[in-house]
């Protein structure tokens, strides 16, 4: 039984209450810490009435490491679940060195003056870590998250080797507002804006934002246009999956989401530049993200399903082969278990595996890793059992 602390009360921060609330055998004590007492009482207040499980909240600004410190030398967990915002990772992870804390967060550092995200600044941390007997678990999300350890169970299990991974993201969901971000607004059009990249050959090759697409047939909630990114975890699975040829990772959207987008870049209101408004600097990005709708409150009224999962080729018993591993969730079954859309639901559940990992010794390893690099099949098994089943399929070879 262990102690954790979770920082961040959004809609991430929910979703992770919820299911660690539900199994109290495993986290028998929860603190919710984050920037405004209100959003960690309210969450406490459902998890509540939804498992009669009392959590304790407390204020803290996490930018400050010293009171995040003090804080956790007061409460002494043994893991601190970081789904604050990726501007808060390295202070965390400066606090759990400080005070002797396991540290898991869902997303790689980002300098909040620049839209640039890299594992680097986090991977430094490797020698602090293993020192201090200390494990952190980088993107335990879903992507990344469940997605790199897709990729380790079917490195493990499915192929001798793999030559090309393309990761696939279909939000088939509809909130019925004509423009709102799934997650934090700043942090997924940071993401949206930047250029697109992917790993051939051993090179990285960058193309403009968008500009890449194709339609995928996905299973269940069928053919969608998935547009080409550059996200996180193919840094690491690029250096992790070995013999790697080529890895992508696409993600779907909807023309009226697009051309919402674009009005708003051409318009200005994307940019991180600050502006001075009477006597205010704000970055755009930021009155953009307060005009928006809340992602927290889009629960109640999204309806439909994503799917997210890998399509893989490579080698098994000298043929060559294709599968796709995947899950697919319901967007209003989540809201009726946690009062949450299944955007925050599939980053919430791998955070709560992830950190039953840790805490249960399975995954607890000194330094810092990233998903794949931790043996997939407790935590496939516990996709299993915590909401987010996950199928096989083999396709056709292109
Ligand atoms: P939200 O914006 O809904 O929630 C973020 C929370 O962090 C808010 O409660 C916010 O406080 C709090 N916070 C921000 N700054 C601080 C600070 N300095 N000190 C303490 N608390 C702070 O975001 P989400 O819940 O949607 O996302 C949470 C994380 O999950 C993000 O890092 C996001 O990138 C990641 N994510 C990962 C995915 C994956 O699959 N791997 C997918 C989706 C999200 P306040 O309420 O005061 O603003």
């Amino acid at each position: 039984m262990s102690k954790v602390i979770i920082i961040g009360a959004g809609g991430v921060g929910n979703v992770v209450a919820h299911k660690c609330a539900q199994s109290p055998t495993i986290f028998n004590e929860i603190v919710l810490a984050s920037r405004t007492l209100k959003k960690c009482e309210a969450i406490a207040q459902t998890v509540k009435e939804k498992t009669g499980q009392v959590i304790r909240t407390t204020q803290i600004d996490a930018d400050d490491v010293q009171a995040t410190t003090d804080l956790l030398k007061k409460e002494k967990p043994e893991l601190l679940i970081n789904v604050a915002l990726p501007y808060q990772d390295l202070t965390l992870m400066d606090a759990c060195l400080n005070a002797g804390v396991h540290y898991l967060d869902t997303a790689n550092y980002e300098p909040p003056e620049e839209a640039k995200f890299e594992y680097k600044w986090q991977w430094a941390y490797q020698e602090r870590f293993e020192q201090a007997g200390l494990t952190a678990l980088l993107g335990s999300g879903f992507d990344p998250g469940v997605t790199n350890v897709f990729c380790a169970y079917a490195q493990k299990h499915l192929f001798d080797h793999i030559e090309t991974i393309d990761i696939l993201d279909a939000n088939a969901g509809d909130h019925g507002y004509p423009f709102a971000t799934n997650f934090n607004p700043e942090i997924n059009i940071r993401e949206i804006t930047q250029n697109g990249r992917y790993w051939e050959n051993d090179q990285w090759i960058e193309v403009e934002p968008m500009s890449v697409h194709q339609k995928y047939d996905f299973p269940v909630v069928g053919k969608q246009d998935a547009y080409l990114l550059y996200h996180e975890e193919l840094e690491s699975l690029s250096k992790n999956i070995p013999n790697l040829k080529r890895i992508r990772f696409w993600m779907t959207f909807s023309e009226k989401y697009l051309t919402h987008l674009r009005v708003l870049e051409n318009v200005g209101m994307t940019s991180i530049q600050p502006i001075e408004i009477h006597g205010q600097s704000i970055q755009p990005i930021e009155f953009l993200k307060k005009v928006l709708p809340d992602p927290a409150s889009l629960g109640e009224r999204t309806k439909g399903k994503t799917c997210i999962g890998c399509d893989i080729t490579g080698i098994k018993d000298g043929q060559k082969k294709r599968s796709f591993i995947y899950n697919v969730c319901d967007h209003q079954s989540c809201y009726k278990e946690v009062l949450s859309q299944a955007i925050s639901y599939t980053t919430g559940v791998p955070a709560r595996i992830g950190a039953e990992m840790i805490v249960s010794d399975q995954w607890k390893t000194p330094g810092v890793w990233n998903m794949e690099q931790m043996d997939p099949d407790p935590f496939m098994a516990a996709l299993n059992q915590y909401g987010l089943p996950w199928k096989i399929i083999d396709l056709p070879l292109n």
